[in-house]
């Protein structure tokens, strides 16, 4: 049976507008269809049935109609069944935070971590939030689920705390639902009193789409909350409005790039370009950037030369449960150094002792901390080493056959004086290594037997020093080319300056020239300017014109209106004659302006009856 056409025609009717006291009003129907018996064999199932439908049709935009099926029922069921199963999913304990940490792009460090609910359900098993966040906003659960949530937080970092984690902020998501909500000051306020947490160590992350439906009231919320003490960040940047203004209006701290600029990064030239473009706006605004859904090294590597500051994704780690988090800290997860922004080149450590068993136990303590360790067994052969690598840190012994430390030391001073070098020796020594200490050629005297983790302190701290050096070294550098460039720079100014000066100088010149030529010149030459005014005579004009005395600013049709007059009436190049004081002229006229940047007209007058 072919499907009948008459609820097309019915919502094509109701769609057309009603004529209301003079005014058009438009409406539109959703219809929902069941039929008998087969979705209901009384009329309050088949009423339901009808119903189902029709919510569906509103569901999916109004103004069309649905036809009910099994399927759409189930699916209400699940619908229904979920909504009862979320409204004691706290009280029943089947909430949890998972946390994910963020990184810093400059330390390497983990610099926050973004909770993330997750919902466990005995049945239903592991419930994403992408599936149950979107019913408990529409069965109007998740301003309680929000407020669990904060509360959760804010516990969680209370335990963190009490066991005397470092532990950077946590970031807490905000629905749209709950960001209209006028008692979310007093669930941040709550949470954080309740667990005695500083506000500073709480970030809100709000979407676009719920700052848009009323921009006012979002602002002045966001300075409130901004006012608490907590930070506020953007979230899903990109996949909403994304204007600019706003960005600038509201007081966020941080802008997160949405998951779905970073998936295709490696290979999609315009994410690359959208991702350089929010980075440069937001730091031009003064806030930080984190980019989200970061899973492999090669996005990380991007962000990293996109200057991003952060990163969240499963690259670093996935979100993990709140005990984890402790592991990971304790462990001092990191970055490895080449991911970060400014990439630190290997550093070298040199250790020169006799004692085989001394360089060996040294060399075993700072393995573990990163650097090359080059190794020798005297002076001469530490300057040999010297020779072939560049080192930043030497470890010498002082007592030593044939070269002492101190006399290998101040040798290597006067060869390598960037190098970093340190006495390590035994306390009576001290008063021999005064002097080299006093002039320069050893950094630190450090006793034997030494403590390990004191000493490894005592290296990291030299190696610092080293790199603090270099980069005042680097900065000197920097500004020596910057100042070179500013006077090559001048010089070029200088150059072109002196250039035009010199064109001006052979302009003036050859100008002066013409001018004289042109005094010369048997033919009378007369220049009129846009305006009509005479702006140049030359000698045979003047006298020729002796008489009527023409001046250079007089209008020339008041001046010499017969000339004035053969000039407006015959066209640019012909020839005019004419008699002044019986003498026969012809006169021609031509536009200025070709080979000049004078405006107005030529006029030249040559004796055509006798000899010139
Ligand atoms: P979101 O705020 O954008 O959170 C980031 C989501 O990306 C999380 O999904 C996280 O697990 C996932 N993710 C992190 N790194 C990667 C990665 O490298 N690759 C991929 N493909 N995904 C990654 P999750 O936990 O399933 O949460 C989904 C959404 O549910 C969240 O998106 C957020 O909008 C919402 N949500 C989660 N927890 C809460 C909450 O407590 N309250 C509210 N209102 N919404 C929440
Ligand atoms: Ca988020
Ligand atoms: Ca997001």
């Amino acid at each position: 049976m072919a499907r009948p056409t008459w609820p097309s025609e019915l919502l094509w009717k109701l769609a057309q507008p009603y004529e209301v006291v003079g005014h058009s009003v438009p409406a539109t129907a959703s219809i929902g269809l069941a039929s008998y018996p087969g979705n209901g064999s009384d009329f309050a199932s088949l009423f339901k049935s009808v119903e189902i439908a029709m919510h569906r049709a509103q569901a999916k935009g109004r103004d069309c109609l649905q036809f009910y099926s099994d399927e759409m029922y189930q699916q209400v069921l699940a619908h229904d069944q979920m909504v009862k199963a979320l409204r004691s999913a706290a009280a029943l304990g089947q909430f949890q935070l998972a946390y994910q940490p963020l990184v810093d792009l400059q330390t390497g460090q983990i610099s926050g971590m973004e909770a993330l609910l997750r919902w466990h359900h005995p049945e239903l098993g592991q419930v994403s939030p992408a599936q149950f966040i979107p019913v408990a906003e529409e069965a109007g659960l998740i301003k309680a689920i929000g407020q669990w949530v904060l509360k959760q937080a804010c516990r969680d970092i209370r335990v963190w705390l009490d066991k005397g984690l470092q532990i950077p902020h946590v970031a807490v998501n905000v629905s749209t639902l709950q960001f209209r909500d006028a008692d979310l000051i007093g669930h941040v306020k709550g949470a954080l009193a309740g667990s005695d947490v500083d506000p500073a160590l709480l970030y809100l992350e709000v979407t676009e789409s719920a700052l848009m439906d009323d921009v006012v009231r979002s602002e002045a919320l966001l300075h409130e909350l901004k006012g608490l003490g907590v930070k506020l960040s953007l979230d899903d940047f990109g996949t909403g409005y994304s204007s600019l203004s706003y960005l600038k209006r509201f007081p966020f701290d941080k802008v997160k790039i949405d998951q779905s600029f970073v998936r295709d990064i490696t290979t999609s030239q315009s994410d690359t370009v959208i991702v350089k473009v929010i980075v440069s706006m937001a730091h031009g605004l003064g806030l930080r950037v984190i980019a989200e859904g970061v899973e492999t090294e090669a996005q990380c590597e991007i962000m990293r030369t996109n200057v991003c500051d952060e990163i969240q994704g499963y690259f670093f780690s996935r979100p993990v449960p709140a005990q984890a988090i402790e592991a990971l800290f304790a462990e001092g997860r990191q970055l490895p150094a080449h991911l970060l922004r400014l990439q630190k080149p290997l550093r070298t450590l040199l250790l020169v002792d006799d004692e085989a068993n001394v360089v060996a136990s040294l060399k075993r303590l700072f393995r573990r901390d990163g650097h090359i360790i080059l190794t020798a067994n005297s002076g001469p052969e530490g300057l040999e080493v010297l020779s072939k690598h560049k080192v930043d840190v030497i470890i010498s012994d002082q007592r030593m056959p044939g070269m002492t430390g101190v006399e290998f030391l101040r040798a290597a001073k006067a060869l390598y004086p960037d190098t970093i070098r340190i006495v390590l020796s035994g306390y009576t020594e001290l008063q021999s290594v005064t002097d080299a200490i006093n002039e320069g050629a050893v950094y630190r005297f450090l006793t034997k037997p030494w403590e390990d983790e004191q000493l490894r302190e005592h290296i990291k701290k030299a190696f610092e020093f080293k790199e603090l050096q270099e980069e005042n070294q680097q900065l000197d550098i920097r500004i020596r080319s910057a100042n070179q460039e500013l006077v090559a720079a001048n010089r070029q100014l200088g150059e072109v300056l002196q250039q035009t000066q010199h064109q001006v100088e052979r302009d003036n010149t050859s100008l002066a020239i013409v001018r004289e030529a042109l005094q010369h010149l048997p033919v009378a030459v007369l220049a009129v300017d846009d305006e009509g005014l005479i702006a140049f005579v030359n000698a045979a004009t003047e006298r020729l014109l002796a008489s009527d005395g023409p001046t250079l600013g007089d209008e020339l049709a008041l001046a010499l209106p017969t000339i004035a007059n053969l000039v407006a009436t015959t066209g640019e190049g012909a020839a005019s004659e004419l008699v002044i004081d019986a003498l026969h002229y012809r006169l021609r006229w031509h536009t200025m302006g070709v080979s000049s940047r004078s405006r107005g007209k030529l006029v030249t007058l040559i004796r055509t009856d006798a000899d010139v």
